[in-house]
Formats: structure tokens, sequence, C-alpha cells
């Protein structure tokens, strides 16, 4: 498996390398996961969709020009996912807050015990005994990737068969997956744990394992054959989903880029901006180190993003995971002059936090901080109340009006 770079450039060229799996093949092969050096048929866009290096709606429709909508149906939707997790956790950000706070109060109970911190650390290091999972510790920290049904697997096992906690799980991932998001994966853990659907959960069995990955695993007897489903689970009110903002641009309007989209050029066009900054959250994805190939893919796509979207100002990213570091921004910020910045919308998570509580400290010294949604965000987003088949009921109809009309 290659890693991937973090450039436009690369996300569109593993867009037309992988546009030829998106019809048919990916219907049939989607869920069979090859292993890391085997020819696995899903896209690997993760990493550039995460970061916005690419946009659900330009794969969607490159998906659909290649296949027509029947044939991707299938992959357009899993895209579709990823659009409904942003959105629901945009309406309903305290999965995020309650997620850290959980994930702070299990490492410090974790901490205090010698035997819960060693059976942790088995876990990490992939010395659990379980071959299939100790397998896919290696790939996840090795490569920043998992196939989508190993992660299903890798998920059920940490919670029901190891009895480890679903939110250091989460954590695990959220600082080795190189396409780690707070809304798929804090969500998609939720899920897996319990906490999406009252009373559903998802049970690894060795049968699907054995099958799914061609022989390469089977687990026989090791894995636990109950996942119970955790009880009082509610779902807390919706709160609103961002609206179209009509944003202007003066001479003296700056551009802040963040890694949650670094495409902003395709949002405000190339206006002459009168600086442009790009900040680095990545540190904030957790309180334990992150892996250092998540920071530098991170990284390379601000550069990246910087390059395309460059000012007369010269500056390189800039770290924005402490309170320092923020301060240092800040004056960064200042010291150009410019007391209007646009950026796009920065949805819930550790950048949002990061960049909330600067937006806070730029206010008070007269600087407005202006977050933008796109429109396919404004559009979708207001759908991801339920479940995702209600979603795609309303989104589904949306893309075949759209695309037939095209067609
Ligand atoms: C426990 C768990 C944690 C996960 N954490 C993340 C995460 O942190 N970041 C992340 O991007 N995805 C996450 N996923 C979803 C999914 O596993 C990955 O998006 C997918 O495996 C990426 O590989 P791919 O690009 O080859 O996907 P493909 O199958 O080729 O799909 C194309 C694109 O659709 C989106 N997508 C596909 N399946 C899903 C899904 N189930 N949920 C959300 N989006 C999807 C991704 O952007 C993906 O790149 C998680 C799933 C589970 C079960």
């Amino acid at each position: 498996m290659n890693n991937p770079t973090a450039t436009r450039t690369a996300g569109l060229s593993q867009l037309t390398h992988s546009l030829p799996l998106t019809g048919s093949i990916y219907t049939q092969w989607r869920n069979t996961d090859f292993g890391p050096q085997g020819d696995n048929r899903v896209s690997k866009l993760s990493p550039w969709l995460r970061h916005r290096l690419l946009l659900e709606p330009e794969v969607i429709e490159a998906a659909i020009n290649a296949h027509g909508l029947d044939n991707a149906e299938k992959f357009v939707q899993e895209v579709c996912w990823r659009s409904y997790w942003k959105g629901f956790l945009e309406r309903r950000p305290v999965h995020w807050h309650d997620y850290v706070a959980e994930r702070h109060a299990q490492r410090a109970h974790y901490e205090r015990f010698r035997d819960l911190s060693q059976q942790l650390e088995r876990a990490e290091l992939g010395q659990t005994g379980i071959a299939c999972f100790d397998a896919w510790v290696h790939e996840l920290t090795t490569y920043g990737y998992l196939h989508n049904h190993a992660r299903m697997w890798f998920a059920s096992i940490w919670v029901f068969t190891l009895g480890l906690p679903w939110a250091l799980g989460a954590d695990f991932f959220l600082r080795h997956l190189l396409d780690g998001d707070p809304a798929s994966n804090t969500l998609s853990w939720r899920w897996i744990a319990g906490y999406h659907t009252p009373g559903k959960t998802y049970l690894a069995r060795a049968s699907n394992i054995e099958r799914y990955t061609q022989q390469r695993f089977s687990p026989g007897e090791t894995l636990a054959t109950e996942a119970p489903a955790p009880e009082g689970v509610e779902r807390p009110p919706l709160g609103p989903a961002p609206l179209p903002v009509d944003w202007q641009c003066s001479a003296n309007t700056g551009l802040l880029i963040t890694e949650e989209d670094l495409m902003p050029e395709s949002l405000f066009g190339q206006p002459a901006w009168a600086s442009t900054i790009a900040v680095q959250a990545t540190q904030c994805r957790s309180d334990a180190p992150v892996n250092t190939q998540v920071s530098a893919f991170a990284h390379a796509g601000l550069v990246d993003a910087l390059t395309r979207n460059q000012s007369s100002t010269d500056i390189a990213p800039m770290a924005i995971d402490t309170a320092q570091a923020q301060t240092h921004v800040l004056e960064a910020m200042r010291q150009t002059g410019v007391t209007h910045w646009l950026t796009p919308w920065v949805p819930t998570g550790p950048t949002a936090d990061a960049i909330n509580a600067l937006s806070k400290a730029l206010a008070a010294v007269d600087i407005q901080l202006e977050p933008v949604p796109r429109a396919w965000d404004v559009e979708v987003w207001p759908h991801a109340t339920h479940g995702f088949f209600r979603f795609w009921k309303a989104v589904g109809p949306m893309l075949s009006q759209r695309y037939a009309a095209e067609e």
C-alpha cells in the first residue's frame, strides 16, 4: 500500500485511478478486505475527502458520469454516509463534546489501574493474541488506513470481546487514521457500541471475518458471541444546520485555511486576498500524541492549499493546538492589519474547538472571522436528523433528479 500524498493533484489522480471501481465492481466487492497488500476494490479516497482536497459532490458526479446513477448507487451512498455523519454531528455537537469528556475520564481511569493500563497497552500494541485484531493494529499504525469492514470488526472486538471503552478505541483510530474524522469516526464507534440507534449494536462474527477476508483470518471461538446494547440511549435535541452566508470580499479581507477544508478557492474563487494564513490543529484530535504521518498529511495539505491560495504575504502553516500557539496566531493575524477574515466552514470537532477560541480572541480586538458553509453542506445537512435511510430518502431523489437531467 502506498502512502497518499496530501495534494489536490494527488487526490485527483487517485480519483481517476479508482473511478473504474466505483460501479458494479464496488457493489460486488466493497465488503471484501484483501489486506494491505491485496487488491481491495474500494476507492481509498478518504484522506483527500476528509480534508476536502476532494469534495463529495465532485466525487459523486465523477462516479455517476462514469457508470450512471444506478450502477454507481452503492458507491454514491457510501460517499453520502460521510455527508450524513458530518451533518448529524453538526446538528448534535454534544456528541463530540461528550466523547472528549468520556475519552478523558476513561484515560484517567485506565492510567490509575496497572492491570487496566496493561490491557489497553496490549490492545494498542497489537498483542492481544487475536490474530486478525493484532494484524489490523499493525496495518492501522503503519499505513494510517483500514478497510471499512475491518474498522467495523476492529471496533466490535475492541468493545465486546476485549471489553475496552469505545471512546478509547475511537481515540486510537483518530490518532492513527489519515482520514481520521471527528464525525465519521466518533459516530461510527457510537453506532458499533449501541449509542447511535437505540437497541442496536454491531457484533463481529468469526464466520463473517473469515468469509470477507478470503480466509486470511479464522478467529474461531475467540470472539464475543453477544453484543449487549446499552440502556437508556436517547437522541439529544437537534440544533440548527448552517445557513448560506452572503460573504463579501474587500481589499482588506484575508483568508484563513484549516485542515477541514483545503480547497478554499473552489468556494471563494481567487480574489486578491489581503493576507492568507493556514493553521494546523491536528494535535487537538487527541490528548495523546497523534501519529506523525497523520500530522504530516494535514501539514502537507495546508502547504498545498497555501500554494494554491497565496496572497502577497508568505506565512507557513502555524500550529493552533495550545493556548500559547493560539496567541501566536492571533498576533500574526493582527500584524497583517487585516480586520475581516473568511474561512470555509469549520465543522464540529477539534479544529472547530480551537478556531472558536481564536475567533473569540479576535473579536475582542475587533477582528472578524466569518465561516462560510459550502452549498452541498447547506443542502444536505438539514436531512441528517435521524437514521441514514431517512437521509438517503431525501438526498437520493435529489441526486437522481440532478443527474437524470444531465444523462
Ligand atoms: C469504526 C469506524 C470508524 C471510521 N472512521 C472513519 C474516519 O475517521 N474517517 C472516515 O473518513 N471514515 C471513517 N469510517 C468510514 C469508512 O470506514 C471509511 O470512510 C472508508 O473505509 C474509507 O475507505 P475508502 O476511501 O476506500 O472508502 P470507499 O468505500 O471507497 O468509499 C468512498 C468514500 O465514501 C466515504 N465513506 C465510505 N464509507 C463510509 C462510512 N461508512 N462512513 C462515512 N463515510 C464513508 C469516505 O469518504 C470514502 O472515502 C469509519 C468506519 C468505522 C466502522
